[in-house]
């Protein structure tokens, strides 16, 4: 700064500035003003909430929440857009017995700092017959008049991010964003079962639940009811701390914690203090690295939790927090101990056949080869061949990409059975027989029929070699040959009954054995043609099964693995180009079923 400029460098940021910025940290995403304008709601008494996403293909348009709560008289619906306006507490002694969600007062006033806000209500039980609706937009106050309205209060929410385009553009695909709609949503209705939540978006139902006193209710509306028998009763009380709710038995587990909702004096927390408490209490019913789902609510005395720690309030503070998480071990523990874990008789379920393996999976772009076979499964160890190298790498496509609607579900590879199927696992703990040859044939196949007819790509043999037919073979041969020629292989009648085979296409890689050939055409002049099977595709057909490994290839661990990928490229993976299945599977609930697990 020049000296004696007497124009002071520092200023006092205006409100709608300050409110921007202060926005950032409580409204990080659309999910954010879901959370906290459901939470004012809950905070109003609601019994029902109703929750109307609208978006365009790429973003959300508007978020609209509709309460049937207090309302707000005139006066205070124009306040509540003033930062630290609320009526929740009062001095800073209150928040040491919160019974709300919220109480900083700075929810609307952010929200409408960063997009344009109308908010009508009306005073519940109040006699009033008119209700208040306000509009404001980027923080300015620019309308509020009378109108009529339903008791209770909506709040529309449009033109998110308008004026903070850098928190615009760090929005995430639209749907990224509702998925986290729906989470934060789930955690609510589950701290909630006392109140009716409904989400719509572009007017499909999302997400409805019930008033109920019955958790499991809840619980099965958004996770369906099939959970549920899966779930066993938690109650525990101690002197300060009641827990309660539901955990799951150690048949049913997952990979992650996403499905341990917790749940303290109503409002759901994330702590992963509490989340590895409850994995605790499964001690070794549980493998490594699985995790149960878990339902669980905590009622503390409110001296001991301290919400006020992050502005979403997410996050809490536990006062004697090694004596609650010991105590959310134990609970689950004696919950585990206390039930009857050994399952009722069901029917087993069929057992799907490769048409119905329909998980579909887009994330996994890479495929680890060198990973471990997961302990505890014994794996038959083997010499690679060089030869089903080849043939592998053959049919391995140049990009790493795994297409979008990739319709086998990534696997990993636990060993191969008599050198014919590859046994695997799914991410859901799936078990899945693979037909070696088959899936290979499907691969090659594709490959081979997805290239047009002529750009066959020929590989000219080192040594031609003479391959001898019957004369009536010959003559079908004969026949044959442009056919032939359009897929790379270049015959030369030799003689009178045999050929000369120059080159092969390249797909068959390079030829150790020349009896591949020799079986090829064997298959093609011995087989009676079939109508709707064209000569094309009759000899694609050859190419892919004789080129594929064989039934009875010994193949590594890593081999299998790579098959597995490729196959993950295929359009119609279930099925050998003959129309036989390429895969079987026996899914965890089958498996089950078939142990008399449930
Ligand atoms: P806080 O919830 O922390 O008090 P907010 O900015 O979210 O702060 O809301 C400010 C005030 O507006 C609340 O304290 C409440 O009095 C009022 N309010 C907000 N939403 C509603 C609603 N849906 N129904 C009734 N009153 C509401
Ligand atoms: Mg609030």
């Amino acid at each position: 700064m020049k000296s004696g400029n007497t124009v002071s460098a520092i200023h006092i940021l205006d409100q709608a500035t300050v409110n921007q910025i202060a926005a950032g940290e409580v409204v990080e995403r659309p999910a954010s003003v879901v959370k906290e304008l459901v939470e004012n709601a809950i905070d109003a008494g609601a019994r029902s909430v109703r929750i109307d996403i609208t978006s365009s293909l790429k973003e959300i348009m508007s978020i609209r929440i509709i309460d049937d709560g207090s309302g707000m008289s005139p006066a205070d619906a124009v306040l509540a857009f003033t930062p630290h306006a609320t009526s929740k507490i009062v001095r800073i002694d209150d928040l040491h017995h919160i019974h709300t969600l919220g109480f900083r007062g700075e929810a609307l006033a952010s929200i409408a700092a960063v997009s344009r806000v109308t908010l009508t209500t009306r005073l519940r039980n109040a006699g009033e017959v008119v209700g208040t609706r306000v509009l404001v937009e980027g923080g300015h106050i620019q309308e509020t008049e009378e109108t009529g309205a339903p008791e209770g209060t909506s709040v529309l929410v449009e033109d998110l991010f308008y004026n903070t385009p850098a928190r615009k553009k760090f929005q995430k695909s639209k749907n990224t964003e509702i998925a986290h709609i729906h989470a934060i949503l789930e955690g609510i209705c589950l701290a909630h079962p006392e109140i009716a939540f409904r989400l719509y978006s572009n007017k499909n139902e999302q997400l409805v639940t019930d008033r109920s006193s019955r958790f499991l209710d809840t619980i099965a509306r958004i996770y369906g009811s099939d959970l549920i028998k899966d779930l066993i009763p938690v109650n525990h009380t101690l002197p300060f701390m009641k827990i309660s709710g539901f955990t799951s038995r150690p048949s049913y587990s997952r990979r992650d914690t996403s499905r341990i909702m917790v749940a303290i004096n109503q409002r759901y927390v994330s702590s992963t203090l509490l989340t590895g408490a409850i994995r605790m209490g499964y001690g070794t019913l549980l493998a490594k690295e699985r995790f149960p789902v878990a339902f669980l609510t905590l009622e503390i005395d409110t001296g001991l939790v301290d919400v006020n720690v992050h502005p979403t309030k997410k996050l809490v503070r536990l006062s004697r927090e090694n004596e609650i998480s010991q105590a959310m071990s134990e609970a689950v523990k004696t919950a585990l101990l206390c039930h009857d874990l050994i399952p009722d008789v069901i029917t087993p379920s069929q057992i799907y056949l490769g048409e119905s393996v329909k998980e579909v999976s887009v994330t996994d772009m890479s495929y680890d080869l060198t990973a471990p076979a997961p302990s505890g499964i014994s794996e038959t160890l083997h010499t690679g061949t060089v030869m089903t190298d080849r043939q592998l790498r053959q049919t391995e496509l140049p990009t790493g990409m795994v297409p979008i609607d990739a319709k086998v579900p990534i696997m990993e590879v636990i060993g191969q059975l008599g050198g014919i199927y590859i046994l695997a696992t799914t991410d859901t703990g799936g078990l899945v027989l693979i037909d070696q040859h088959a899936v290979h044939e499907r691969i090659l196949y594709e490959q081979v029929i997805a290239r047009t007819e002529g750009d066959h790509r020929s590989q000219e043999l080192i040594v031609p070699f003479i391959l001898h037919r019957t004369l009536q073979e010959t003559a079908i041969l004969r026949d044959l040959l442009p056919a032939l020629g359009r897929e790379g292989f270049v015959l030369e009648e030799f003689g009178r009954d045999a050929f000369l085979v120059r080159a092969i296409p390249v797909v068959l890689g390079k030829l150790e054995d020349t009896s591949i050939i020799d079986e090829m055409v064997s298959d093609l002049v011995s087989e009676a043609p079939v109508r709707s099977v064209n000569t094309r595709e009759r000899i694609i057909r050859v190419i892919a099964c004789r080129g594929a490994i064989k039934a009875g290839t010994v193949c590594t661990r890593e081999q299998c693995q790579r098959l597995i990928h490729q196959i993950r490229y295929a359009k119609n993976p279930f099925t050998c180009p003959h129309g036989r299945p390429t895969m079987l599977r026996f899914s965890r609930t089958d498996l089950d079923a078939l142990f008399k697990r449930t």
